[in-house]
């Protein structure tokens, strides 16, 4: 202990960890300041079916720092998490993928697409999250049944009958239940067969070497057994290849999404990508 730091001086020793600290409040103070000079964008990225049409948009955050430059979800989501950070980001993602469905809803190209948000499990803890997000969807005036909340599968590890409760309300009203990056997290099959799901996502990880995996590849066939015997959709996520979704296909599986089909972008390039598409391949 130094003498000089004084009784009431907390003082750090270690360089490396001072630097850990200071640059986490940094972090927290410009993800504050962010959300109030309006630096986040949400970026889209489209969701197509077995036939190649479009049919929904994921919506992925992207941070436009005036130094950092872009910065991408998994490089300040995890600190957002810990801070009730997460929430104010949270309702501003909800509130503007409500407003991009209402704009699409108004023109023939995109009035069918639905949008899929990406919700952490902090936000979906808040007592009140289920009215928040019909409140935000009453005023904005979108179609509930065009909204698919994304959820991780370690939320099943929360208090089940709440978690279903909360799932249940969201359902009635229309909103899709989706579970991301499945096959990574702790779900127990007893409880999913529980859950008002809509749709599991298949995660990348298992999507990626499908084709010299045999491991990966009989995960995924499981993956889309259990969906198919609970009577809900999967989805695989990071498709790049052309190779990758017919091997999907031949599996059984029926939507998609990943580079192969387009990469996340703008509204104003998403609507140019809804353009260049057939209108009804
Ligand atoms: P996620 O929900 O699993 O989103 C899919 C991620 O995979 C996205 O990364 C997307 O850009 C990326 N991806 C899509 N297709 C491909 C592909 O073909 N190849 C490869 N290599 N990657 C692909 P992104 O945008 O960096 O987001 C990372 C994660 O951050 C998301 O994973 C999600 O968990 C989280 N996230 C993004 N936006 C939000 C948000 O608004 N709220 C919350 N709570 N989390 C978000
Ligand atoms: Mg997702
Ligand atoms: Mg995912
Ligand atoms: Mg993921």
């Amino acid at each position: 202990q130094s003498k000089a730091a004084g009784r009431n001086t907390l003082r750090f020793f270690d360089p490396a960890m001072q630097a850990v600290v200071s640059a986490r409040a940094s972090l927290d103070n410009d993800l504050r300041i962010g959300l109030k000079q309006r630096q986040f964008q949400l970026y889209y990225q489209p969701q197509v079916d077995d036939a190649g049409n479009l049919v929904a948009a994921e919506a992925l955050l992207r941070w436009h720092h005036p130094q950092r430059g872009m910065v991408l979800p998994t490089e300040f989501i995890p600190a957002a998490e810990e801070s009730d950070l997460i929430l104010a980001l949270g309702d501003w993602v909800l509130e503007t993928a409500c407003a991009q469905l209402v704009t699409w809803a108004a023109r023939p190209a995109t009035a069918t697409l639905c949008i899929a948000i990406n919700v952490s499990p902090r936000q979906f803890r808040q007592p009140d999250f289920v009215g928040r997000v019909l409140s935000v969807l009453a005023a904005s005036g979108a179609d509930p049944c065009k909204l698919k909340v994304e959820l991780t599968e370690n939320l099943l590890l929360d208090d089940v009958g709440q978690t279903i409760a909360k799932m249940e309300a969201l359902k009635t009203q229309g909103v899709g239940i989706s579970l991301d990056d499945f096959g990574t997290g702790y779900s127990s099959l007893t409880y999913l067969k529980r859950l008002p799901i809509c749709e599991l996502k298949i995660d990348r990880s298992f999507v990626r070497d499908i084709l010299t995996s045999p491991d990966d590849a009989s995960i995924i066939k499981t993956i889309l057994t259990l969906a198919h015997n609970l009577g809900i959709d999967a989805v695989a996520e990071g498709v790049e290849s052309d190779a990758q979704r017919a091997f999907l296909a031949n599996l059984g599986c029926k939507a998609f999404q990943g580079y192969l089909f387009g990469r996340p972008v703008p509204p104003a390039e998403f609507d140019l990508f809804v353009e260049r598409a057939p209108a009804d391949a």
